[in-house]
């Protein structure tokens, strides 16, 4: 069994919906034996500004599948929920990312872990910090260390 922790996100169809469905769809997988969810947060958009607000949340899991196979059932929750691959940060139905995998390090095209860019967002480690603050986002500091760091612009606990 391995400890994983998932990120949530959408700025489409209501997103607080989808963010709660999602979760459920995530923790009825079968190879998922634990599942916490953090609190939801409202967050402004990174990267391409003229869009709606996202909902963010993470959860920690406790899971028998590997990070690959994690991944593809990750990709098929977000094809599920209709989610259409325009361009880069566009708008999104529902996006999920895996954050860290047993403390251990990927570097493929399809998998980077820990996420390369999860300990300088807010989105991510603000929620972590709230359900596992001593979780360690690869060697740049713990959950909490991190959210402390970033601080709480754009970033409000719903
Ligand atoms: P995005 O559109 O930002 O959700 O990126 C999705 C792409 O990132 C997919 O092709 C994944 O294979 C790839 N990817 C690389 N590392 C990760 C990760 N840690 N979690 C989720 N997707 C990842």
């Amino acid at each position: 069994m391995h400890t994983a922790v998932i990120a949530f996100g959408s700025n489409l169809n209501h997103p607080e919906e989808q963010i709660k469905q999602a979760a459920q769809a995530v923790a009825r997988l079968p190879e998922i034996h634990s599942f916490t969810l953090s609190p939801l947060y409202r967050t402004a958009p990174v990267g391409y500004l003229e869009q709606d607000d996202f909902i963010n949340a993470v959860a920690l899991i406790e899971t028998d599948y590997t990070a690959s196979e994690l991944l593809y059932q990750l990709q098929n929750i977000e094809q599920q929920f209709g989610r259409q691959r325009s361009f880069r940060n566009a708008p999104r139905t529902l996006d999920l990312d895996i954050i860290d995998y047993a403390c251990s390090r990927y570097d493929t095209p399809e998998l980077q872990l820990p996420h390369p860019r999860a300990h300088e967002r807010g989105f991510v480690v603000h929620p972590l910090a709230q359900i596992a603050p001593h979780y360690p986002i690869g060697q740049h500091g713990t959950a909490s260390e991190l959210a402390e760091k970033i601080g709480t612009d754009g970033i409000t606990l719903l």
